[in-house]
């Protein structure tokens, strides 16, 4: 077969479940993966022969796509903050917002400091951030399988992190930060609805979904670790709920930090917040 004709077959057997553009955008990167043509060779192709084997993995990878699999998990991999990640339904998939939580604190911390990533899940924050010169970093998580995907991915981009299995609600340490960092589990169930199935059936629940009648229980929880464990003048980073900027605006006040500062996405969305660690005069 000609890479032309399974171009074609691609995009006709893909087209009740996607738009022509994202399909161009996901043969694309299968191309790169599957046959090991580049970008912007696949531009001029189309006559070179495709064997038996690798139109077998294109035809799985169809079926995959249209029970609305993510990509990501096909490829196995995606790239984050200029780094490629391994990427497996143990953890999230790296969103390109967490990148932008990810560069604010590498353009607004320039000293040496410890780092503690809650929740890190596929590890892109804290691998990321290690990456920069001065930033040592913990990273902790509730399961294993999240961990072990988070080692990888540490061991793959060839930085050191200490990693720590635990659960944020009920985990006690000495150690103090100079920064914790989280992206900790923040839609509602009541979302559901307006959510992707790519999302829904596949990303793993425990990383998403919180309580309608509590959802600010895992940032609640941090500030409570933090209470003991950051630094005063210690500074919190956090991505959030669209919808809930407000509140948690409120639990960092409750809480008494200052400098608090709100910041939108690239889509316009209000989905980070910054804060400082009021220093007790005694
Ligand atoms: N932004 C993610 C989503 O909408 C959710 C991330 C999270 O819960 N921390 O799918």
């Amino acid at each position: 077969m000609k890479l032309k004709d399974l171009k074609k077959d691609f995009k006709t057997k893909l087209a009740i479940t996607y738009p022509n553009e994202e399909i161009l955008s996901i043969f694309k990167f299968l191309c790169e993966k599957y046959l090991n043509i580049s970008p912007t060779k696949l531009l001029l192709a189309g006559e070179e022969l495709i064997n038996k084997k690798q139109v077998d993995m294109f035809s799985k990878a169809i079926v995959r796509l249209l029970n609305e699999e993510p990509i990501q998990y096909i490829l196995k991999t995606t790239s984050f903050y200029g780094l490629e990640f391994i990427c497996t339904p143990s953890a999230l998939i790296p969103r390109p917002e967490t990148e932008e939580l990810v560069d604010w604190i590498i353009k607004s911390e320039t000293n040496e400091i410890t780092i503690l990533d809650i929740g890190t899940g596929t590890g892109c924050i804290s691998v990321s951030l290690a990456n920069h010169n001065g930033f040592v970093l913990d990273a902790l998580d509730i399961s294993s399988s999240a961990l072990e995907l988070a080692k990888q991915n540490a061991k793959k981009n060839k930085v050191n992190i200490n990693f720590i299995e635990a659960d944020i609600l009920e985990y006690k340490s000495d150690k103090k930060y100079d920064l914790i960092v989280s992206n900790p589990p923040y839609v509602r169930n009541l979302e559901k609805k307006k959510m992707q199935n790519n999302v829904l059936h596949f990303e793993p629940e425990l990383a998403l979904f919180v309580e309608d009648d509590d959802p600010l229980v895992f940032y609640r929880a941090i500030l409570k670790f933090a209470h003991n464990n950051l630094i005063d003048k210690g500074k919190i980073y956090f991505e959030i709920n669209e919808y809930l900027y407000n509140d948690i605006k409120g639990l960092l006040i409750f809480f008494g930090y200052v400098n608090i500062e709100l910041k939108k996405d690239s889509f316009g969305k209000f989905r980070f917040v910054k804060a400082a660690k009021y220093a007790k005069i005694d």
